[in-house]
């Protein structure tokens, strides 16, 4: 039989695990693969090896280096291919922007362009209450592994006010990752038909944003909805996915 005292007890032990973001900002691991900086200045004239090294072609050199977050699988095999180090991968998390052209940065632009917040009427809607559906439109699972890691306690998405739901009728939004194959079109275009309007589409991972390293392949679709955030990664991290959310609801301001 289970003692509660002893229950309790180890409760008590295990203190309050939930993180304190977004007052504070955990230190991620060295190796954890977050926002690139490119310096170009350093790259070598008519060299393109970063530019072939890319899987999924997320790299053109135009008079610089450009780089697509919306394609990046943070495989750094651009940064492997450079000795003269023009790419770095850093820990900055952020990522998520609004419109898939601010998912392109260069050496010149090398200021972050981050998600704007929703306008004043959609903040008054969801602001305080958000509920999602996630469609899983033909991905791997490594972004949904992750979407499930925000309702644990370390993250607890709960507490702002952004839930899962499992109706679309009962949502506010649609969540999608994947690259949106054959397959999961129809149930795709249902589903968000299904969600009342105004809705909200978030496309998270470089599979729903460009079809990863699937893109141009045979039995990816893509782009069928209206994008209102996007949050790259392969997958994306918890907070990264969390800072993209929460910058969509006017909830973190500045960079
Ligand atoms: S890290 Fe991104 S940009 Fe670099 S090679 Fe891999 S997919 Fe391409």
């Amino acid at each position: 039989m289970i003692n509660l005292w002893n229950v309790l007890k180890a409760r008590m032990r295990q203190g309050h695990r939930t993180s304190a973001y977004p007052a504070s900002i955990p230190a991620f691991p060295e190796r954890f693969r977050g926002r690139p900086a490119i310096d170009d200045t350093k790259c070598p004239t008519d060299c393109d090896a970063c530019e072939k090294s890319c899987p999924t072609q997320a790299i053109k050199i135009d008079r610089g280096i450009h780089l697509d977050l919306g394609r990046c699988l943070f495989c750094t095999e651009c940064v492997d291919s450079c000795p003269e180090g023009a790419i770095r991968y850093t820990t900055d998390h952020r990522l998520a922007a609004r419109t898939r052209e601010a998912l392109v940065i260069s050496g010149k632009s090398a200021e972050t362009r981050l998600a704007e917040a929703l306008d004043k009427k959609m903040r008054s809607l969801f602001g305080r209450s958000l509920k999602l559906r996630q469609v899983a439109a033909g991905d791997c699972s490594g972004c949904a592994l992750e979407l499930q890691a925000l309702n644990n306690v370390v993250f607890d998405l709960g507490r702002f006010g952004v839930q899962f739901v499992a109706s679309p009728r009962h949502a506010d939004g649609i969540l999608v990752t994947g690259p949106v194959t054959r397959n999961m079109t129809l149930a795709l275009q249902k589903t968000y038909e299904a969600v009342p309007e105004p809705k909200l589409v978030i496309a998270v991972g470089a599979c729903a944003i460009s079809g990863g390293p699937f893109r141009g392949g045979d039995s990816g679709v893509g782009g069928i909805l209206p994008v209102d955030l996007y949050i790259p990664g392969c997958p994306p991290h918890p907070l990264t996915i969390l800072d993209g959310l929460l910058r969509l609801l006017g909830k973190l301001d500045g960079a």
